[in-house]
């Protein structure tokens, strides 16, 4: 297949992941999206000591990044997210911090009354590490505006990546497939990813996700059409598209355990992908629209899982910090899409 071969000679046989904890630190959110199954209106709200907790938690598991996101918050601006930040550095300044989403910082700024580059300048002098890409959705106005009409758009999602970027603060790119998108939309949205990855070269990895359908407005729509999750197998070409788009420009291919399942990851390792992201220790929002595969995985299942794919094991850091070497001894051979 031709995405396993770009695969294999632009990132080799190494298979990554990375120990890591998510922290959702509020399931009360002001958000409307029709997809989500983890906002609750009698929800909790966490104290930074709770946090805390469960950063604590996380280093005593060996994590080395904490992933932290949350609902929006009324009258929560960038001050509650700079105490999260300074917080987690004043004890672990070694710790990792690839926390909260584009919608969350431009939530954080608005309410806050600063502009989004204000407010990425203050959480990467706090100590921001990287920021995940999600709330990217599909990025196109015309899905937004019926599955996500209160998030950001399309160019608003553009411009705090970029601006991320521009703030020395790396991060991820998602897509959350499998809903009302058409295949053009899906593509136009991986385009879109490339772009900006020609521009900046900030994007550490790419993250297709399908769309989990139960408990939410959006999969019961769906549902009552005849529509349910994606198929296993719209779901591998979806990472060979992703690999043969982004080839020789976003590398890392994330195939996520927890929203495929731990045997389809497996085999997605065959289809582009050459990450299986990490082993969480806590997961809540995939769960709550119906994943069934757990909340952590340890490292031992996640390297035998590798090596039965006939692939080697690497433990990496967020940034991919020495991985991928053959990449760029092989970099002028790999064909650019
Ligand atoms: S997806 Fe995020 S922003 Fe949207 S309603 Fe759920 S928690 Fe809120």
């Amino acid at each position: 297949m031709f995405a396993d071969e770009l695969r294999s000679r632009t990132v080799g046989d190494t298979v990554t992941y990375v120990v890591n904890r998510n922290i959702n630190f509020a399931s009360k959110c002001l958000g409307t999206c029709g997809f989500c199954a983890f906002k609750n209106k009698d929800g909790y709200i966490l104290t930074i000591e709770e946090i805390m907790a469960k950063v604590r938690e996380a280093k005593q598991a060996n994590a080395t990044e904490v992933c932290i996101q949350g609902g929006l918050l009324p009258n929560v601006g960038i001050d509650f997210y700079l105490e999260i930040v300074e917080s987690i550095k004043a004890e672990y300044p070694e710790i990792h911090i690839h926390s909260f989403s584009p919608m969350e910082v431009y939530h954080a700024a608005r309410i806050s009354g600063i502009t989004v580059k204000e407010a990425l300048f203050r959480l990467n002098k706090s100590g921001l590490d990287t920021m995940p890409g999600t709330a990217a959705e599909i990025l196109s106005e015309r899905v937004r505006r019926i599955i996500c009409p209160n998030k950001l758009g399309t160019r608003e999602w553009i411009e705090v990546i970029k601006q991320a970027h521009a703030a020395e603060i790396p991060t991820t790119a998602t897509m959350m497939y499998g809903h009302i998108e058409t295949p053009e939309e899906r593509i136009e949205h991986i385009l879109i990813i490339r772009e900006i990855q020609k521009e900046t070269g900030r994007i550490t990895e790419f993250v297709p996700l399908p769309f989990m359908p139960y408990n939410n407005s959006l999969g019961k729509k769906l549902m009552e059409g005849g529509r349910y999750a994606t198929s296993g197998l719209e779901d591998l070409k979806t990472y060979a598209l992703s690999r043969i788009l982004l080839n020789g420009h976003v590398d890392n291919i994330q195939a996520s355990w927890v929203k495929l399942g731990k045997k389809l990851a497996q085999f997605a390792l065959c289809c582009g992908a050459n990450d299986l992201g990490g082993t969480l220790i806590e997961e809540n929002i995939s769960k709550s629209a119906g994943a069934l595969n757990g909340e952590w995985i340890s490292k031992e299942e996640l390297e035998w899982m590798i090596h039965e794919a006939g692939r080697t094991p690497k433990e990496r850091t967020t940034l991919y910090k020495g991985v991928h070497k053959l990449a760029v001894a092989n970099s002028k051979k790999i064909p650019r899409c």
